[in-house]
């Protein structure tokens, strides 16, 4: 069996967008399927989906805005109302745990525990995630937030930034990659999709599409 890493674009939104839904990215190889943030709008774009709730084996958050991670608690108690048994696995900074278990425990309240369990990783030290190997950044921003950067078991490579300006290593890390998902401010985004329009290799994400990178050097985009 072939394997293909596919990118779906939840939302390419920030944090007031009333048009797209907030920035998240759900990513798939060999039956592993990993979720980057997961914002108060993006637990709406997964029921779309019809999304069953043992799908999702990983969240990463890159940091803790609201805007990144505010839909954790209705996302949990879904899975959690939905029988979900499988444990989860959630990857965070090591100090911003404190401000993302207030949303972990309220996503079981009021029952003390999820019904399945949840592992925790630090996004500072993990190298290894499903079909993956991982390597994070820190940007420069608000709140410290790490870029993710995955290179797949059929070669290729993802890089997704979070908010803020890349430091030198996410330069390189994006420069690696064949496909970098950034932020984008809603006030520039007609103006950017000009200029990216003349540009052959570029195109500015959308909700709800889907990319699929495949085993060979050649790439479809369906
Ligand atoms: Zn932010």
């Amino acid at each position: 069996m072939p394997h293909n890493l596919q990118v779906e674009v939840i939302g390419c939104g920030d944090a007031y967008d009333a048009q797209h839904t907030n920035a998240s990215i759900r990513v798939t190889e060999a039956g592993y399927q990993l979720l980057v943030d997961c914002g108060p709008t993006v637990p709406a774009r997964l029921f779309a989906c019809r999304d069953n709730a043992e799908t999702i084996d990983a969240i990463y958050l890159t940091h803790s805005h609201p805007d990144h991670c505010l839909g954790l608690t209705l996302l949990l108690n879904w899975m959690d109302s939905n029988g979900r048994k499988r444990p989860l696995t959630l990857i965070a900074q090591r100090q911003q745990w404190p401000v993302i278990e207030p949303l972990l425990n309220y996503a079981c309240w009021p029952q003390s525990a999820l019904g399945f369990a949840l592992e925790r990783h630090n996004s500072e030290t993990i190298t290894a995630l499903g079909p993956w190997q991982l390597q994070t950044s820190t940007t420069r921003h608000g709140a410290p937030n790490r870029s993710l950067h995955l290179t797949s078991r059929c070669g290729h490579q993802l890089f997704y930034s979070g908010d803020g300006l890349l430091s030198a290593q996410g330069e390189q890390l994006a420069a690696s990659s064949e496909w970098w998902l950034y932020h984008i401010d809603p006030a520039i985004r007609a103006q950017l999709s000009d200029k990216v329009a003349a540009l052959p290799h570029l195109s500015l994400a959308q909700d709800g599409e889907t990319f699929t990178l495949r085993e060979s050097p050649s790439r479809a985009v369906d």
